[in-house]
């Protein structure tokens, strides 16, 4: 078991904590003062060097980022892409996949929205057919079913670890370990996983994984990730390139790169890059498996709480569960109980129904409340939320 966690260093090092409970990391995570340094740092560098010389002077910080983010995910520095969301770079993936009729696409319940409008898409232009894989008792996607499925025609095999709107871990091993020995495609949509326990794309087996800065990581806002393995990359070509993700080669030919940076554009925000290679080597300071011990106990102890209130049910289902609690009050619409605890200063979200059809729409739950720990977290803060829904003291 790792050491535990030093909470009120966290806690002195996020200069939000002095303001807010704050239960929405799963939405945006408070930044810690290096990263608020680092992105800082570096608008000040442009605006006394010039943006393109201030880009030079930091060019060994910048190459850094993506050997962190290597280090954090146990892939190597050119399989990663950085790009400015985990929808783009998830997008980036996808589209460079050619679908033709009768082929398929097998996704979780778990899936967010915008992957499923993408398949969706895909499915109207191309003909290519998208099954959802059923859930099993526990709630988590059915490695059985997903082995019933798979066969030939499946062309893409695209689940979210950690969805947005439950507490719920998809056990991405099993499925890597399924696609692998079919020699399927494997996409993990890891944005809520990546930051809060530990995700190792060879453990996991997937071939691309994205993944954003805001979240658990506690980087800045519009930075995202995107891992694809060497074994694909030569069979993907992105939808769009530009004279980063290619070179102009002839009067009428062009090269595109070798690497995974063929994702990427060739603008981009230095200082937001800078800031997520910060928040990753801050995050791997802290070490992922005592972050998944604190978050994780933080979490069971909200859900132990909450349970304890009358007309209160937590939502979150699975085998394996993490630092997103979900939940109902009976007869008060999701978005009125954000309400009330947005007005005792504690943050929380909602999750509603047209973010994860596949997973509430058959459990008939327009939204559920979304509350959300990191490590920083006290169990104050989780009496402040429980004490907000009118609990007595624990
Ligand atoms: C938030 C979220 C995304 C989208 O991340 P962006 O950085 O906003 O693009 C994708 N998948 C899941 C499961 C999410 O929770």
């Amino acid at each position: 078991m790792p050491a535990p966690l030093d909470v009120a260093r966290a806690r002195q090092e996020t200069p939000g904590c002095a303001h807010v409970v704050h239960l929405n990391n799963a939405g945006a995570a408070l930044a810690p003062t290096p990263v608020l340094d680092a992105v800082i740092g570096h608008l000040r560098l442009e605006a006394r060097l010039g943006g393109y010389e201030a880009a030079v002077a930091a060019a060994a910080k910048v190459d850094a980022v993506y050997e962190s983010i290597a280090r954090l995910i146990g892939c190597r520095p050119h399989e990663v892409a950085v790009v400015e969301s985990a929808t783009r770079a998830w997008d980036m993936a996808f589209y460079a996949l050619r679908f033709r009729p009768g082929d398929r696409i097998l996704t979780s319940r778990a899936e967010y929205a915008s992957n499923v409008i993408a398949f969706l898409q895909a499915a109207r232009r191309t003909g290519v057919r998208v099954e959802v894989i059923d859930d099993d008792e526990h709630g988590q996607l059915s490695v059985k079913d997903l082995e019933r499925r798979l066969d030939e025609h499946v062309r893409l095999v695209a689940v979210t670890h950690v969805p947005t709107q439950s507490g719920l871990v998809n056990p991405a091993a099993e499925v890597g370990r399924l696609t692998r020995a079919a020699g399927v495609p494997f996409l993990l949509d890891a944005c809520q996983s990546v930051g809060q326990l530990p995700v190792d794309v060879r453990e996991i087996g997937c071939d691309m994984l994205s993944a954003t800065g805001r979240k658990f990581l506690r980087g800045p806002r519009g930075t995202g990730f995107l891992y694809v393995s060497d074994r694909l990359i030569e069979q993907l070509e992105p939808p769009f390139l530009d004279l980063h993700a290619a070179t102009w080669t002839d009067a009428r030919t062009y090269e595109v790169r070798p690497d995974a940076r063929r994702f990427e554009a060739w603008e981009t925000n230095y200082a937001a890059k800078i800031g997520l290679g910060t928040a990753v080597d801050y995050a791997l300071g802290w070490g992922i498996e005592a972050i998944e011990e604190r978050v994780t106990a933080l979490a069971a102890r909200l859900r132990q709480r909450l349970a304890q209130l009358p007309g209160v049910t937590v939502q979150d289902r699975g085998r394996r569960l993490c630092g997103i609690v979900t939940f109902t009050v009976d007869g008060v619409p999701a978005a009125d109980v954000r309400h009330r605890l947005s007005e005792s200063g504690v943050n929380t979200s909602v999750s509603a129904l047209t973010s994860a059809r596949y997973d509430l729409g058959p459990r008939n739950l327009p939204a559920v409340v979304r509350a959300s720990v990191h490590y920083y977290n006290t169990e104050e803060d989780i009496e402040a939320l429980t004490a907000a829904l009118g609990a007595p003291p624990a």
